[in-house]
């Protein structure tokens, strides 16, 4: 279902909200979606999956991941990472499978796509467990991210060649007003965009679209004084530049 569809069926039945956001894209819009060249794939294990799932399923899906990673237009390996946003936080789980990735993606030579959510402390300890493992150019994607000055400077130290996923986040300055102080600081070499969508939405959605994008891209040329086309063509090179796409 695409998003004006989605839109429609939820004015017919304002309940539909959650129906239409799972259906969103329909699983047959993602399989003509993946006949597209253009779109490229990541595969990992999500912390929050493995918070919730048991060691011996998570440890057959280290060995699934193995087999995708082998799969055309795979760019990277990822989402992986910390998350204690949840009700639970079984820290000791998390790095054991963050590291289980962290080697596979050194094997492969592919970057990785960091889901780091929670405090400070977490922030610390995905990136010790990084620095632990990887050398010191590797390519990665902190994406989503929502840290502040400190941790963006900290990130650039230990990892040069890392980018910053700027998200919707940036559309929402009342209320998120340190996000965009801490974008203004940040050098636009360093920076990709990316929606989350559907999870992330802009203060006038309820729910978030690729077609976002464009937005957040109108949003950084207002911030950085300079044309939509200069942040489009620097945010891409950055993006090209990171998962090495020709
Ligand atoms: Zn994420």
């Amino acid at each position: 279902m695409d998003k004006k569809a989605a839109l429609t069926a939820m004015d017919k039945d304002p309940d539909s909200l959650d129906k239409a956001l799972k259906n969103w894209p329909s699983s047959d819009l993602r399989s003509k979606i993946r006949q597209d060249n253009r779109i490229k794939l990541t595969f990992g294990i999500h912390p929050r999956i493995v918070e919730m799932e048991n060691t011996s399923k998570l440890n057959e899906w280290i060995s699934d991941l193995e087999w995708l990673l082998k799969a055309n237009r795979v760019v990277a390996v990822g989402e992986c990472g910390l998350d204690n946003s949840g009700r639970k936080w079984d820290v000791e789980k998390q790095i054991k499978f963050f590291e289980k990735q962290i080697v596979i993606a050194v094997k492969r030579d592919l970057p990785l796509v960091i889901h780091c959510r929670g405090d400070e402390r977490t922030d610390e300890i995905c990136l010790n467990t990084l620095v632990r493992l990887l050398p010191k150019h590797f390519k990665l994607h902190r994406h989503c991210f929502n840290g502040d000055e400190m941790m963006y400077r900290k990130w650039k130290t230990s990892f040069p060649n890392c980018k910053f996923g700027i998200s919707p986040f940036i559309l929402n300055d009342q209320k998120y007003p340190k996000y965009r102080s801490l974008v203004c600081n940040m050098k636009l070499k360093d920076i990709v965009l990316e929606t989350d969508a559907p999870y992330l939405h802009s203060e006038f959605e309820d729910f978030g679209s690729p077609l976002m994008i464009k937005d957040i891209c109108e949003k950084l040329a207002n911030i950085f004084l300079c044309s939509v086309e200069e942040i489009a063509n620097i945010t891409t090179k950055n993006a090209t530049d990171v998962y090495s796409i020709i």
